[in-house]
Protein backbone atom coordinates (compact mmCIF):
# COMPACT_ATOMS: atom_id res chain seq x y z
CA UNK A 1 0.00 0.00 0.00
CA UNK A 2 1.00 3.19 -0.98
CA UNK A 3 1.36 5.90 1.86
CA UNK A 4 -1.14 7.83 0.15
CA UNK A 5 -3.87 5.04 0.22
CA UNK A 6 -2.59 4.40 4.01
CA UNK A 7 -3.15 7.72 4.99
CA UNK A 8 -6.42 7.62 3.39
CA UNK A 9 -7.36 4.91 5.37
CA UNK A 10 -7.25 6.48 8.26
CA UNK A 11 -8.40 9.21 7.53
CA UNK A 12 -11.89 8.19 6.11
CA UNK A 13 -12.24 6.72 9.81
CA UNK A 14 -12.20 10.02 11.16
CA UNK A 15 -13.46 12.49 8.35
CA UNK A 16 -16.75 12.33 6.44
CA UNK A 17 -15.28 10.46 2.60
CA UNK A 18 -11.74 11.30 4.21
CA UNK A 19 -11.37 14.90 2.74
CA UNK A 20 -12.28 18.24 4.00
CA UNK A 21 -14.19 19.37 0.54
CA UNK A 22 -16.23 16.44 -1.64
CA UNK A 23 -13.98 17.84 -4.84
CA UNK A 24 -11.07 16.72 -3.65
CA UNK A 25 -12.21 13.07 -3.26
CA UNK A 26 -11.17 10.87 -5.98
CA UNK A 27 -14.79 8.44 -5.87
CA UNK A 28 -15.83 9.43 -8.82
CA UNK A 29 -12.07 8.48 -10.76
CA UNK A 30 -12.63 5.45 -8.68
CA UNK A 31 -9.26 5.87 -6.58
CA UNK A 32 -8.20 6.87 -3.55
CA UNK A 33 -6.81 10.96 -3.48
CA UNK A 34 -3.24 11.32 -3.85
CA UNK A 35 -2.27 13.07 -0.22
CA UNK A 36 -0.51 15.82 -1.56
CA UNK A 37 3.00 16.68 1.10
CA UNK A 38 4.17 20.20 -1.03
CA UNK A 39 4.47 21.71 -4.13
CA UNK A 40 6.05 24.67 -5.78
CA UNK A 41 5.91 26.28 -8.95
CA UNK A 42 3.52 24.46 -11.24
CA UNK A 43 3.89 21.01 -9.47
CA UNK A 44 3.03 19.04 -6.39
CA UNK A 45 4.27 16.23 -4.57
CA UNK A 46 2.61 13.44 -2.52
CA UNK A 47 3.62 11.82 0.34
CA UNK A 48 5.05 8.92 -1.64
CA UNK A 49 7.58 11.20 -3.23
CA UNK A 50 5.44 11.38 -6.68
CA UNK A 51 5.68 14.78 -8.60
CA UNK A 52 2.82 16.21 -10.78
CA UNK A 53 2.35 18.64 -12.92
CA UNK A 54 -0.73 20.22 -11.35
CA UNK A 55 -3.72 21.29 -13.53
CA UNK A 56 -5.91 22.01 -10.46
CA UNK A 57 -3.64 25.06 -8.64
CA UNK A 58 -5.72 24.47 -5.62
CA UNK A 59 -8.26 25.35 -7.37
CA UNK A 60 -7.65 28.84 -8.76
CA UNK A 61 -5.17 30.49 -6.10
CA UNK A 62 -2.17 29.43 -7.45
CA UNK A 63 -2.41 31.65 -10.40
CA UNK A 64 1.66 32.30 -10.19
CA UNK A 65 2.27 29.09 -9.10
CA UNK A 66 2.58 27.27 -5.94
CA UNK A 67 5.09 28.42 -3.34
CA UNK A 68 5.89 31.52 -5.01
CA UNK A 69 8.47 33.57 -3.19
CA UNK A 70 7.07 36.56 -3.08
CA UNK A 71 3.85 35.55 -1.49
CA UNK A 72 5.81 32.98 1.31
CA UNK A 73 7.94 36.23 2.64
CA UNK A 74 5.10 38.37 2.77
CA UNK A 75 3.62 35.71 4.67
CA UNK A 76 6.45 34.29 6.90
CA UNK A 77 6.99 38.19 7.82
CA UNK A 78 3.31 38.93 8.82
CA UNK A 79 3.22 35.63 11.28
CA UNK A 80 6.16 37.47 12.86
CA UNK A 81 3.96 39.94 13.82
CA UNK A 82 0.65 38.01 15.33
CA UNK A 83 -1.72 35.91 13.48
CA UNK A 84 -4.52 37.81 14.36
CA UNK A 85 -5.87 40.73 16.25
CA UNK A 86 -9.74 41.15 15.85
CA UNK A 87 -8.67 44.67 15.10
CA UNK A 88 -8.82 46.72 12.06
CA UNK A 89 -5.50 46.88 10.31
CA UNK A 90 -3.67 48.56 7.99
CA UNK A 91 -2.94 45.98 5.69
CA UNK A 92 -7.01 45.45 5.50
CA UNK A 93 -6.98 49.26 3.49
CA UNK A 94 -4.41 48.65 1.54
CA UNK A 95 -6.17 45.11 0.12
CA UNK A 96 -9.44 47.22 -1.03
CA UNK A 97 -7.49 50.48 -2.22
CA UNK A 98 -5.37 47.84 -4.27
CA UNK A 99 -8.43 46.46 -5.89
CA UNK A 100 -10.97 49.21 -5.58
CA UNK A 101 -9.86 51.72 -8.25
CA UNK A 102 -8.17 49.19 -10.87
CA UNK A 103 -11.65 46.48 -10.96
CA UNK A 104 -14.46 48.30 -12.52
CA UNK A 105 -17.16 48.99 -10.65
CA UNK A 106 -15.88 47.86 -7.27
CA UNK A 107 -15.94 51.05 -4.99
CA UNK A 108 -16.36 49.35 -1.83
CA UNK A 109 -15.15 45.75 -0.88
CA UNK A 110 -15.75 43.70 2.34
CA UNK A 111 -13.45 40.79 3.19
CA UNK A 112 -14.42 37.05 4.56
CA UNK A 113 -13.37 33.82 4.77
CA UNK A 114 -14.57 32.17 1.47
CA UNK A 115 -16.19 31.95 -1.65
CA UNK A 116 -19.21 30.44 0.09
CA UNK A 117 -19.43 33.68 2.27
CA UNK A 118 -18.81 36.05 -0.08
CA UNK A 119 -22.18 34.88 -2.06
CA UNK A 120 -23.94 34.11 0.73
CA UNK A 121 -23.56 37.89 1.96
CA UNK A 122 -23.81 39.45 -1.57
CA UNK A 123 -27.06 37.66 -1.97
CA UNK A 124 -28.21 39.33 1.36
CA UNK A 125 -26.92 42.66 0.25
CA UNK A 126 -28.34 42.70 -2.66
CA UNK A 127 -31.96 41.72 -0.69
CA UNK A 128 -31.87 44.16 1.60
CA UNK A 129 -30.89 46.88 -1.09
CA UNK A 130 -33.77 46.16 -3.37
CA UNK A 131 -36.20 44.90 -0.56
CA UNK A 132 -36.94 42.02 -2.57
CA UNK A 133 -36.88 38.36 -1.80
CA UNK A 134 -36.29 36.81 -5.13
CA UNK A 135 -32.81 35.49 -6.76
CA UNK A 136 -32.02 34.01 -10.14
CA UNK A 137 -29.06 31.74 -10.31
CA UNK A 138 -28.13 29.36 -13.87
CA UNK A 139 -28.56 25.57 -13.21
CA UNK A 140 -24.76 24.03 -13.43
CA UNK A 141 -23.29 27.49 -11.83
CA UNK A 142 -21.65 26.88 -8.50
CA UNK A 143 -21.89 29.18 -5.72
CA UNK A 144 -20.59 28.03 -2.49
CA UNK A 145 -22.49 25.78 -0.14
CA UNK A 146 -24.96 27.60 1.79
CA UNK A 147 -28.29 27.13 1.67
CA UNK A 148 -29.79 29.19 -0.89
CA UNK A 149 -27.41 28.56 -3.47
CA UNK A 150 -27.49 24.53 -3.34
CA UNK A 151 -30.17 24.51 -6.07
CA UNK A 152 -29.37 22.00 -9.43
CA UNK A 153 -25.11 23.79 -8.65
CA UNK A 154 -22.43 22.20 -10.58
CA UNK A 155 -18.73 20.72 -8.94
CA UNK A 156 -19.26 17.87 -6.28
CA UNK A 157 -23.25 18.51 -6.23
CA UNK A 158 -23.42 18.48 -10.01
CA UNK A 159 -20.26 15.16 -9.76
CA UNK A 160 -22.32 13.53 -6.77
CA UNK A 161 -25.29 13.74 -9.55
CA UNK A 162 -27.90 15.54 -7.09
CA UNK A 163 -29.85 17.89 -7.74
CA UNK A 164 -29.65 19.76 -4.49
CA UNK A 165 -28.75 18.70 -0.85
CA UNK A 166 -30.49 16.98 1.91
CA UNK A 167 -30.64 19.46 5.07
CA UNK A 168 -31.55 22.29 3.17
CA UNK A 169 -35.51 23.57 4.04
CA UNK A 170 -37.71 24.03 0.84
CA UNK A 171 -38.15 27.62 2.68
CA UNK A 172 -34.83 28.25 2.46
CA UNK A 173 -34.49 27.75 -1.05
CA UNK A 174 -38.42 28.80 -2.54
CA UNK A 175 -36.78 32.12 -3.35
CA UNK A 176 -34.47 30.49 -5.63
CA UNK A 177 -35.46 30.69 -9.20
CA UNK A 178 -33.54 28.23 -11.95
CA UNK A 179 -32.67 29.32 -15.08
CA UNK A 180 -30.32 28.14 -18.27
CA UNK A 181 -26.72 29.38 -18.37
CA UNK A 182 -26.74 31.13 -21.93
CA UNK A 183 -30.58 30.87 -22.50
CA UNK A 184 -31.70 34.50 -22.12
CA UNK A 185 -35.40 33.57 -22.81
CA UNK A 186 -35.18 31.21 -19.88
CA UNK A 187 -34.36 34.34 -17.49
CA UNK A 188 -36.93 36.56 -19.03
CA UNK A 189 -39.26 34.46 -18.88
CA UNK A 190 -38.32 34.62 -14.62
CA UNK A 191 -38.68 38.10 -14.95
CA UNK A 192 -42.24 38.28 -17.09
CA UNK A 193 -43.77 36.33 -14.25
CA UNK A 194 -42.20 38.28 -11.23
CA UNK A 195 -41.35 41.41 -12.25
CA UNK A 196 -41.41 43.47 -9.18
CA UNK A 197 -39.90 40.23 -6.94
CA UNK A 198 -36.28 39.78 -8.14
CA UNK A 199 -33.17 41.08 -5.87
CA UNK A 200 -30.37 39.63 -7.65
CA UNK A 201 -29.32 37.37 -10.50
CA UNK A 202 -26.37 35.56 -10.25
CA UNK A 203 -24.27 34.32 -12.71
CA UNK A 204 -20.84 32.68 -13.34
CA UNK A 205 -19.18 35.01 -16.25
CA UNK A 206 -17.84 31.86 -17.38
CA UNK A 207 -19.31 28.61 -16.32
CA UNK A 208 -16.57 26.98 -14.43
CA UNK A 209 -18.19 24.57 -12.43
CA UNK A 210 -19.88 22.29 -15.01
CA UNK A 211 -16.26 22.50 -16.86
CA UNK A 212 -15.52 25.16 -18.79
CA UNK A 213 -18.58 26.98 -20.16
CA UNK A 214 -17.76 30.60 -21.76
CA UNK A 215 -20.63 33.07 -22.24
CA UNK A 216 -22.16 32.76 -26.10
CA UNK A 217 -22.10 36.09 -27.67
CA UNK A 218 -24.33 38.85 -26.11
CA UNK A 219 -25.26 36.51 -23.09
CA UNK A 220 -23.88 38.65 -20.41
CA UNK A 221 -24.99 41.83 -22.04
CA UNK A 222 -28.21 40.63 -22.00
CA UNK A 223 -28.71 40.17 -18.66
CA UNK A 224 -27.06 43.33 -17.73
CA UNK A 225 -30.06 45.03 -19.92
CA UNK A 226 -32.54 42.96 -17.86
CA UNK A 227 -31.15 43.68 -14.37
CA UNK A 228 -31.60 47.29 -15.39
CA UNK A 229 -34.70 47.04 -16.54
CA UNK A 230 -35.99 45.65 -13.84
CA UNK A 231 -34.08 47.37 -10.89
CA UNK A 232 -32.63 43.93 -10.29
CA UNK A 233 -28.70 43.53 -8.68
CA UNK A 234 -26.66 41.82 -11.04
CA UNK A 235 -23.75 39.34 -9.15
CA UNK A 236 -21.12 38.46 -11.26
CA UNK A 237 -19.41 35.63 -9.13
CA UNK A 238 -15.99 35.95 -9.91
CA UNK A 239 -14.72 33.73 -7.64
CA UNK A 240 -12.98 31.70 -10.02
CA UNK A 241 -12.55 34.46 -13.27
CA UNK A 242 -11.68 37.35 -10.80
CA UNK A 243 -8.59 38.12 -11.51
CA UNK A 244 -7.79 35.49 -13.83
CA UNK A 245 -9.08 36.29 -16.85
CA UNK A 246 -7.68 39.99 -16.05
CA UNK A 247 -7.30 42.16 -13.51
CA UNK A 248 -10.88 43.56 -13.58
CA UNK A 249 -11.99 39.83 -14.12
CA UNK A 250 -14.73 39.22 -16.57
CA UNK A 251 -15.81 42.48 -16.13
CA UNK A 252 -13.04 43.71 -17.97
CA UNK A 253 -12.43 40.85 -20.11
CA UNK A 254 -16.09 40.99 -21.68
CA UNK A 255 -17.01 44.72 -21.07
CA UNK A 256 -19.63 44.31 -19.16
CA UNK A 257 -20.67 45.99 -15.65
CA UNK A 258 -21.50 44.14 -12.73
CA UNK A 259 -23.31 45.66 -9.50
CA UNK A 260 -22.03 43.44 -7.06
CA UNK A 261 -18.72 41.31 -7.69
CA UNK A 262 -17.80 38.32 -5.76
CA UNK A 263 -14.42 36.75 -5.16
CA UNK A 264 -12.11 34.13 -3.31
CA UNK A 265 -9.73 31.53 -4.32
CA UNK A 266 -6.80 34.28 -6.07
CA UNK A 267 -7.78 36.71 -3.64
CA UNK A 268 -6.12 34.76 -0.75
CA UNK A 269 -3.18 33.55 -2.52
CA UNK A 270 -4.30 29.90 -0.67
CA UNK A 271 -5.13 31.41 2.28
CA UNK A 272 -8.92 31.19 2.82
CA UNK A 273 -10.04 34.53 1.67
CA UNK A 274 -13.32 35.52 -0.12
CA UNK A 275 -14.58 39.05 -0.89
CA UNK A 276 -18.07 41.22 -1.84
CA UNK A 277 -18.27 44.04 -3.44
CA UNK A 278 -19.40 46.66 -5.75
CA UNK A 279 -21.55 49.68 -6.24
CA UNK A 280 -21.31 52.08 -3.18
CA UNK A 281 -24.99 52.66 -2.52
CA UNK A 282 -25.15 48.86 -2.43
CA UNK A 283 -22.28 47.99 -0.47
CA UNK A 284 -23.58 51.11 2.36
CA UNK A 285 -26.12 49.10 2.99
CA UNK A 286 -24.15 46.63 4.80
CA UNK A 287 -23.22 46.84 8.58
CA UNK A 288 -22.07 48.87 10.51
CA UNK A 289 -22.92 51.76 7.86
CA UNK A 290 -26.51 50.08 6.84
CA UNK A 291 -29.06 47.52 7.93
CA UNK A 292 -27.80 44.13 6.27
CA UNK A 293 -25.80 42.28 8.71
CA UNK A 294 -22.62 40.26 8.14
CA UNK A 295 -19.91 40.04 10.42
CA UNK A 296 -16.72 37.30 10.82
CA UNK A 297 -13.74 37.09 13.78
CA UNK A 298 -11.31 36.52 11.43
CA UNK A 299 -12.17 38.07 7.97
CA UNK A 300 -9.08 40.24 6.80
CA UNK A 301 -6.71 38.76 8.80
CA UNK A 302 -3.61 40.05 8.93
CA UNK A 303 -1.60 36.72 7.41
CA UNK A 304 -4.13 35.85 5.16
CA UNK A 305 -4.26 39.52 4.07
CA UNK A 306 -0.32 39.79 3.92
CA UNK A 307 -0.49 36.49 1.12
CA UNK A 308 -3.66 38.59 -0.93
CA UNK A 309 -1.81 41.71 -1.25
CA UNK A 310 1.64 40.00 -2.57
CA UNK A 311 0.01 38.00 -4.68
CA UNK A 312 -2.86 40.74 -6.22
CA UNK A 313 -0.22 43.33 -6.44
CA UNK A 314 2.62 41.29 -8.47
CA UNK A 315 -0.48 40.33 -10.81
CA UNK A 316 -2.05 44.10 -11.41
CA UNK A 317 1.68 45.38 -11.58
CA UNK A 318 2.59 43.26 -14.89
CA UNK A 319 -0.33 43.31 -16.87
CA UNK A 320 1.72 41.52 -19.49
CA UNK A 321 1.35 38.14 -17.14
CA UNK A 322 -2.49 38.26 -18.19
CA UNK A 323 -1.63 38.56 -21.70
CA UNK A 324 0.64 35.58 -21.63
CA UNK A 325 -1.12 33.32 -19.69
CA UNK A 326 -4.58 33.99 -21.70
CA UNK A 327 -2.27 33.25 -24.67
CA UNK A 328 -0.73 29.80 -23.45
CA UNK A 329 -4.62 29.23 -22.23
CA UNK A 330 -5.83 29.88 -26.14
CA UNK A 331 -2.71 27.95 -27.64
CA UNK A 332 -2.91 24.58 -25.26
CA UNK A 333 -6.77 24.13 -25.35
CA UNK A 334 -6.48 25.30 -29.15
CA UNK A 335 -4.27 21.99 -29.45
CA UNK A 336 -6.28 19.74 -27.22
CA UNK A 337 -9.39 21.05 -29.33
CA UNK A 338 -7.50 19.69 -32.79
CA UNK A 339 -6.73 16.66 -31.17
CA UNK A 340 -10.39 15.88 -30.12
CA UNK A 341 -11.56 16.93 -33.86
CA UNK A 342 -9.01 14.24 -34.91
CA UNK A 343 -9.73 11.70 -32.07
CA UNK A 344 -12.45 8.42 -32.61
CA UNK A 345 -13.50 9.33 -29.11
CA UNK A 346 -16.44 11.60 -28.56
CA UNK A 347 -15.01 14.37 -27.53
CA UNK A 348 -15.85 18.97 -27.37
CA UNK A 349 -12.85 21.49 -25.80
CA UNK A 350 -14.32 24.85 -24.48
CA UNK A 351 -11.25 27.46 -23.32
CA UNK A 352 -11.49 31.21 -21.83
CA UNK A 353 -8.45 32.45 -20.75
CA UNK A 354 -6.45 29.82 -18.81
CA UNK A 355 -9.27 27.81 -18.30
CA UNK A 356 -10.36 24.81 -20.43
CA UNK A 357 -12.43 21.60 -19.99
CA UNK A 358 -12.32 18.63 -22.45
CA UNK A 359 -15.68 17.00 -22.49
CA UNK A 360 -16.32 13.55 -23.20
CA UNK A 361 -19.36 14.39 -25.63
CA UNK A 362 -20.23 15.22 -29.35
CA UNK A 363 -22.07 17.94 -28.09
CA UNK A 364 -21.67 21.85 -28.28
CA UNK A 365 -21.07 21.96 -24.35
CA UNK A 366 -22.93 25.24 -24.09
CA UNK A 367 -25.30 24.66 -20.58
CA UNK A 368 -26.23 22.33 -17.56
CA UNK A 369 -27.79 19.78 -19.91
CA UNK A 370 -25.29 19.37 -22.81
CA UNK A 371 -22.42 19.12 -20.10
CA UNK A 372 -24.32 16.64 -18.54
CA UNK A 373 -24.21 14.50 -22.12
CA UNK A 374 -20.17 13.91 -21.40
CA UNK A 375 -19.35 9.88 -21.01
CA UNK A 376 -17.77 10.71 -17.30
CA UNK A 377 -16.84 6.91 -17.48
CA UNK A 378 -14.42 7.46 -19.95
CA UNK A 379 -13.04 10.49 -18.53
CA UNK A 380 -12.47 8.48 -15.42
CA UNK A 381 -10.09 6.69 -17.83
CA UNK A 382 -8.40 9.47 -19.47
CA UNK A 383 -7.84 10.90 -16.00
CA UNK A 384 -6.59 7.59 -14.89
CA UNK A 385 -4.13 7.57 -17.85
CA UNK A 386 -2.82 11.08 -16.91
CA UNK A 387 -2.15 10.50 -13.35
CA UNK A 388 -0.57 7.61 -13.98
CA UNK A 389 1.69 9.66 -16.26
CA UNK A 390 2.04 12.35 -13.07
CA UNK A 391 -0.35 15.04 -14.73
CA UNK A 392 -2.68 15.78 -12.31
CA UNK A 393 -5.87 16.86 -13.52
CA UNK A 394 -9.32 17.64 -11.62
CA UNK A 395 -10.87 14.24 -9.94
CA UNK A 396 -14.16 14.80 -11.68
CA UNK A 397 -15.35 15.77 -15.47
CA UNK A 398 -17.34 18.52 -14.59
CA UNK A 399 -13.88 20.96 -13.31
CA UNK A 400 -11.57 23.23 -15.01
CA UNK A 401 -8.34 23.27 -15.68
CA UNK A 402 -6.14 25.84 -14.26
CA UNK A 403 -3.15 27.17 -16.13
CA UNK A 404 -0.60 29.17 -14.04
CA UNK A 405 2.18 31.80 -14.92
CA UNK A 406 4.66 28.64 -13.75
CA UNK A 407 3.36 26.31 -16.47
CA UNK A 408 6.59 26.53 -19.08
CA UNK A 409 5.56 26.04 -23.05
CA UNK A 410 8.11 22.53 -23.11
CA UNK A 411 6.04 20.96 -20.30
CA UNK A 412 2.28 21.55 -21.87
CA UNK A 413 4.03 20.59 -24.82
CA UNK A 414 4.99 17.06 -23.18
CA UNK A 415 1.30 16.67 -21.90
CA UNK A 416 -0.09 17.07 -25.58
CA UNK A 417 1.83 14.05 -26.63
CA UNK A 418 -0.10 12.10 -23.62
CA UNK A 419 -3.28 13.68 -24.94
CA UNK A 420 -2.47 12.43 -28.24
CA UNK A 421 -1.22 9.42 -27.25
CA UNK A 422 -4.27 8.64 -25.16
CA UNK A 423 -6.69 10.49 -28.13
CA UNK A 424 -5.61 8.76 -30.72
C1 LIG B 1 -15.20 27.89 -5.41
C2 LIG B 1 -16.38 28.71 -5.75
C3 LIG B 1 -17.23 29.23 -4.75
C4 LIG B 1 -17.10 28.85 -3.30
O1 LIG B 1 -15.91 29.25 -2.75
P1 LIG B 1 -15.36 28.52 -1.41
O2 LIG B 1 -14.17 29.31 -1.04
O3 LIG B 1 -15.11 27.11 -1.80
O4 LIG B 1 -16.46 28.62 -0.39
C5 LIG B 1 -18.23 30.11 -5.13
N1 LIG B 1 -18.39 30.46 -6.41
C6 LIG B 1 -17.62 29.98 -7.39
C7 LIG B 1 -17.83 30.43 -8.79
C8 LIG B 1 -16.60 29.07 -7.10
O5 LIG B 1 -15.86 28.55 -8.08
Amino acid sequence: MTQSEQLFERAVKVIPGGVNSPVRAFGSVGQSPRMIASADGAHMTDEDGITYLDFVGSWGPMILGHNHPAVREAVTKACEQGLSYGAATKREVEMAELICGPVPNLEMVRMVNSGTEAVMSAIRAARGYTGRDKIIKFMGCYHGHSDALLVQAGSGVMTAGIPGSAGVPEGCTQDTLSAIYNDTESVQKLFDTFPDEIAAVIVEPVGANMGVVPPQQGFLQDLRAICTKYGTVLIFDEVITGFRLAFGGAQEYFGVDADLITYGKIIGAGMPVGAYGGKKEIMEQVAPLGPVYQAGTLSGNPVAMAAGLAQLSILKNHPKIYRSLNQMGSWFFGEIKKIAEESQIPATVNTCGSLGSLFFTNETVRNYETAKTSDTAKYTDYFRYMINHGIYLAPAQFEAMFLSAAHTRKELEDVLEFVRDYML
